[in-house]
């Protein structure tokens, strides 16, 4: 049980070969730190690139039947969601003429046959580690710390494709800015260590009650949080900011220096349109912001619908 759960965490290496014996020495020499897949063609190397459980690195051979290895790696390099996967190529001496031609391609690098173990592992170790490292940094970036879900540029850019996508379908799409009231002298009273508790505590309201799939929740700035309700009409949007206030309300976070309630609470403004008829997505946030302004404006504890009719 402990053996499968490791090897589940280890790297994963694909090697797309169509000679078996290749494929045998180099599993051979990898299996030990990688979990290692095999693909014999390169349509189904494509295909499991693109799957689920991606690899960390592709070994990739140059001559193979129906679909060679630069096409293969063309191919990879043209489709987002294999593009950042790094090609290592495996090439006999004679090729060596055509190596300005696989970097042009996008590979990172490459190895001679007949392998040298000792080759195979330092280049495969540098590529994996690479590309491991790069996730990692990628992900950090749009993670906020405190709160551990997305930040503003995780908005942005979940909104840019959300917009694109949402422009084709001719479908509607909601945003909404949720701003604590009189946060400042929340942690003026209680400390900046309970205002980031609090902070936490409202990322989980939020998580509980929103929550399609395809929904997305990111802390805009320090204490804004912004969602985006993608295919929700007005009606949808306004039963969910309820819902925001009724978990917000049952937090109890006690706020004795609020004017507004003995507990701690939020203020929304949220907008709904239909991407495409002149709208760009910053138009709409600016929009859920003025809304926000009035429910501030209006006392605070309340959420507000910006009508782009009128
Ligand atoms: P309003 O009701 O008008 O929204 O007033 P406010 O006090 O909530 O808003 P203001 O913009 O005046 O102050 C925001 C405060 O939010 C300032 C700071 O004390 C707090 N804040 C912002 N980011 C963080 C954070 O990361 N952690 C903590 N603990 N507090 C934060
Ligand atoms: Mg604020
Ligand atoms: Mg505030």
């Amino acid at each position: 049980m402990i053996k499968a759960k490791k090897k589940q965490a280890q790297p994963a290496v694909l090697i797309v070969d169509d000679k078996p014996v290749n494929i045998k020495e180099l599993s051979i020499l990898l299996k030990e730190n990688y979990r290692v897949l095999v693909a014999y063609k390169g349509v189904k190397a494509l295909k499991m690139a693109s799957g689920k459980k991606q690899p960390d690195l592709i070994l990739l051979d140059i001559m193979m039947p129906e679909m060679d290895g630069y096409e293969v790696c063309r191919r990879l390099k043209a489709d987002e969601r294999t593009q950042d996967i790094p090609v290592i190529f495996m090439t006999k001496r004679n090729e060596k003429k055509e190596e300005e031609e696989w970097f042009k391609i996008g590979a990172s690098d490459y190895i001679s046959k007949p392998f040298k173990p000792d080759v195979v592992r330092a280049r495969v170790r540098t590529h994996v580690n690479l590309k491991l490292t790069s996730d990692a940094l990628e992900k950090l970036a749009l993670i906020d710390r405190l709160t551990g879900i997305g930040n503003r540029r995780y908005y942005e850019e979940r909104l840019r494709k959300i917009w694109k996508h949402t422009t084709r379908t001719h479908h509607l799409i909601s945003i909404m800015m949720i701003d604590i009231d009189q946060f400042k002298a929340y942690n003026d009273n209680y400390g900046h260590g309970a205002g980031d508790e609090c902070l936490r505590s409202l990322t989980l309201a939020l998580q509980n009650t929103v929550q399609r799939p395809m929904d997305v929740i990111a802390r805009y700035a320090g204490e804004e949080f912004v969602v985006i309700l993608p295919e929700t009409d007005i009606e949808g949007t306004s039963h969910i900011a309820a819902n925001i206030l009724k978990a917000v309300r049952e937090l109890a976070i006690p706020h004795a220096f609020s004017s507004i309630a003995d507990y701690l609470t939020v203020s929304i403004g949220h907008v709904t349109a239909r991407p495409g008829y002149g709208q760009n997505p910053d138009e709409l946030r600016d929009m859920a912001d003025c809304a926000l302004y009035m429910s501030k404006r209006s006392g605070g504890n309340q959420a507000m619908n910006a009508d782009i009719s009128s």
